[in-house]
């Protein structure tokens, strides 16, 4: 006896492409697929007409800055007005400003702002979003932009520390000492709590170089985390290799990477993970190195990198269409970029990302009459609902209830 089924329901299974399974249905039994077939003959003590809407697995959102205090669209407007980067950065603008605000805001409220912002997730079907820290770049706030994406509600959320995201005020002129304080108190500390399910670095120019990156993984591995990277987004400082060499979970962003760090991808089993939303919003025109990541078969994840900087964006259906229109992705590998891949990237394939007997009943049904529409329509969203866990969860409720 099955705990609850979904008949009339054509299921895009995502093993293998869309693994499209028509007229099918899809059983769930103590929160886990127990069944998915085309002729149903079990017993299940719920029965639920889909009435032909289509079922995918939640999405998985595997890149986000999603926890931040404010907003910067003030920025935004004064650059469209005219005003320079240095203008805005003269003005306390910029990172800067993120960081000040997220100091100043008690946990509390981070949280509200956080989980209000969540709700375009949960309206769009998503099971999964990992969250970085990284504006608090002081060990309390690290620790506090942890502890908040911890309490998120309504999907599941794998933390990631990214201390090393920017370098502080107080550090200015002094990177590897701000590494050492990352690398010796902030990350065991925030690892000592329980908050950290791997460590990510923006590897970069503006950023963090490959040996600061190396050192910030070293201290990962001695912890026992996984690793991942931001890497070769706006100049190719090797990065791809760099992760690759570290055995990272992934490598972000990518735009700049040579064919020799795809092929160390590859070999590595590290996952590509295309970011749309900041390449749209930067105006950027580098494209990601698709071909050689088809060639080599590299996992190809995609995110929104919700972030008030360079990627405000809040849909996974629109970071789908960005990635085909901008990136010509297909649809099918969009839709593969948003589950199966974005499992790989996070390390949780085994329970999420695909509609499989034993994986999470974590999925969404969609009111389309093909998986291609999600990836094609621009500002529709055709969620009817969403289950997690095996329990219906409505995708317009607000998180909690
Ligand atoms: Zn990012």
């Amino acid at each position: 006896m099955h705990d609850a089924v979904w008949l009339n329901a054509n299921l895009a299974t995502m093993v293998d492409g869309y693994g499209a399974i028509r007229n099918g249905a899809l059983a769930v039994t103590d929160g886990r697929i127990s069944w998915t077939g085309t002729k149903w003959t079990g017993k299940a003590r719920e029965e639920h007409d889909a009435r032909g809407a289509w079922i995918l697995p939640g999405f998985v959102d595997c890149h986000t800055h999603l926890v931040h205090a404010g907003n910067r669209a003030n920025e935004f407007e004064q650059r469209l007005k005219g005003a320079s980067y240095e203008d805005i950065a003269k003005a306390g603008g910029g990172i800067v400003s993120t960081v000040r605000a997220t100091r100043a805001a008690s946990e509390a409220d981070l949280l509200a702002q956080a989980n209000r912002r969540l709700r375009h997730w949960l309206a769009e079907g998503t099971a999964v979003v990992e969250v970085k820290s990284g504006y608090g770049l002081d060990r309390h706030t690290e620790l506090k932009m942890l502890r908040v994406a911890r309490k998120l509600q309504g999907v599941t959320v794998k933390t990631t520390f990214l201390g090393a995201h920017a370098l502080p005020e107080e550090y200015k002129g002094r990177p590897d000492a701000y590494i050492d304080f990352v690398c010796d108190e902030v990350l065991p500390a925030a690892a000592s709590e329980n908050l950290v399910d791997a460590v990510d670095v923006f590897c970069e120019r503006i950023a963090f170089t490959p040996a600061q990156t190396g050192r910030v993984f070293q201290a990962a591995k001695r912890l026992g985390l996984p690793v991942k990277l931001h890497a070769d987004q706006l100049s190719d400082l090797g990065g791809a290799a760099l992760a690759a060499k570290h055995g990272a979970l992934s490598a972000d962003h990518i735009e700049h990477s040579s064919e020799q760090g795809i092929e160390a991808m590859a070999r590595a089993g590290t996952a590509a993970v295309l970011l749309p939303g900041a390449f749209y919003f930067l105006r950027e025109t580098r494209l990601p190195p698709l071909d050689a990541l088809r060639r080599h078969k590299v996992p190809i994840a995609l995110a929104t990198d919700n972030n008030p900087g360079s990627s405000p964006l809040s849909s996974p259906l629109l970071a789908m269409n960005m990635a085909c229109t901008l990136f010509r992705m297909t649809p099918e590998e969009a839709l593969a970029g948003f589950t199966v891949n974005g499992a790989r990237a996070l390390g949780m394939h085994a329970s999420h990302g695909t509609l499989e007997r034993g994986k999470a009943a974590d999925f969404a049904l969609w009111d389309i009459e093909s998986p291609a529409e999600l990836a094609y329509a621009i500002g529709a969203n055709p969620c009817i609902g969403r289950v997690r866990g095996g329990n219906s969860a409505p995708c317009n409720s607000a998180p909690g209830t």
